[in-house]
């Protein structure tokens, strides 16, 4: 999950890394005020969740409060890099002596993080690898000892940093590590790493991404990446504990585990037939679980017309099937749509015979034949 710069900033004053006296505004009624408070000059940053704004037009240096209104109104609502304007940062305008670069993410080779320092910021870091590969230095940190000071003076050091500027840039590597880690991050980035004309070093950008794998760990933002999903379907899934796409044809799919799904997507397509969606409920499914993903389809088939038919396919070794017929059995009593349920449900018994049994007297066709409830659900299809 990527922050916005804004978020990133948060998180960086509350480690102690200087960030530029800012507000965020989300209309541009607001744009004039903050700008008067913030001072004369300032930047208005778009916060959109993609680097390169300043190329893209959406970083503006305006001299009065005036201007930042206008230009608040303009942006606002506007469509950069594909991602539409929400809210804007108003910062402080910085008197730029020097740009730097520093960022810790996760070096795949090794399976640790790795710490990069550069004395050339403001650019990509991939581009002054290539051009200046001696302007940039990094090292692998054992994750669990953490970065240690000397290793974060060693790397800026190599890049030639001395004195004062030198202390400066290794204590916020330090902190920005402690980011990194707390946050389970995949990338902690300060881009540019601003020395300004009075010699403060300051972080005039911030890109923070979670590991989505560690959310759990992080509930705050957990719950603010369900929200910022834009698709229902897929809000609805991920809320759920599944995983749904969207696809173009007319037979709803759901399985329990990702390749079972898309090998019955494989299948359906092969015989002819079009499926609407792929939803994976994942594996060690649940009652719960399970009735989470055929709600969500049922609830899809009521708002969308061109679904025919839904087919579900649970196939497990492991866990007992029973439960799983349980959820489904709840799912339809709660959400009541026409619609056409098939279920192939395959286990050990005799929880086989037990799931069965519970869907015995519900609306739903129970195939035991893989195959034939394939070709059930096609023909319902194209009827
Ligand atoms: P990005 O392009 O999305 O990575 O956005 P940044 O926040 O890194 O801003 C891009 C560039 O705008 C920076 O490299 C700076 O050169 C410039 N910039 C950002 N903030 C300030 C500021 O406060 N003062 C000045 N003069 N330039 C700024
Ligand atoms: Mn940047």
């Amino acid at each position: 999950m990527r922050l916005y710069e804004y978020e990133g900033k948060e998180i960086f004053k509350k480690f102690g890394i200087p960030i530029p006296k800012g507000r965020l505004v989300r209309i541009w009624e607001e744009a004039r005020q903050a700008a008067t408070e913030i001072g004369e000059e300032v930047v208005v940053k778009s916060q959109i969740l993609t680097g390169g704004r300043g190329k893209a037009g959406g970083i503006k240096i305006v001299k009065t409060p005036e201007d930042a209104e206008k230009i608040a109104q303009e942006i606002l609502g506007m469509e950069l890099e594909g991602y539409k304007v929400n809210s804007l940062l108003i910062e402080e305008k910085l008197d730029i002596a020097n740009e730097m670069y520093m960022g810790v993410t996760v070096d795949d080779e090794n399976g640790v993080p790795t710490a990069i320092v550069s004395t050339e910021g403001g650019v990509e870091i991939e581009e002054v690898a290539k051009r200046n590969p001696e302007k940039i230095a990094s090292r692998l940190i054992d994750p669990l000892y953490g970065i240690r000071s000397y290793e974060a003076i060693d790397l800026w050091r190599q890049v030639g940093l001395t004195g004062e500027t030198l202390t400066s840039a290794s204590r916020i590597l330090f902190q920005l590590y402690n980011v990194f880690a707390s946050y389970d991050a995949r990338i902690a980035e300060i881009n540019p790493l601003v020395i300004t004309s009075e010699g403060k070093m300051i972080a005039a950008d911030s890109r923070c991404e979670i590991d989505d794998n560690s959310l759990f760990r992080h509930p705050e933002f957990k719950d603010l990446h369900i929200q910022r999903i834009e698709n229902l379907w897929e809000r609805e899934g991920v809320k759920g504990g599944v995983n749904y796409v969207n696809l173009e044809g007319n037979i709803a799919v759901m399985a329990n585990g990702a390749g079972l799904t898309m090998s019955l997507l494989d299948i359906i397509k092969a015989a002819g037939g079009s499926p609407a969606c792929f939803l994976d409920t994942g594996g060690g499914l649940s009652k719960e679980r399970m009735k989470n993903g055929v709600s969500l389809l049922l609830k899809k088939a009521i708002s969308d017309a061109r679904i025919k038919v839904i087919l579900l396919m649970v196939r497990m070794m492991i866990s007992p099937p029973d439960a799983v017929a349980e959820g489904v059995i709840e799912a339809i009593k709660e959400v009541k749509v026409k619609t056409p349920v098939i279920a192939v449900i395959r286990g050990r018994e005799p929880y086989q015979k037990r799931a069965q049994e519970l869907l015995k007297d519900s609306e739903i066709s129970l195939y035991s034949s893989v195959e034939e409830g394939i070709r059930e659900a096609i023909k319902i299809a194209k009827e």
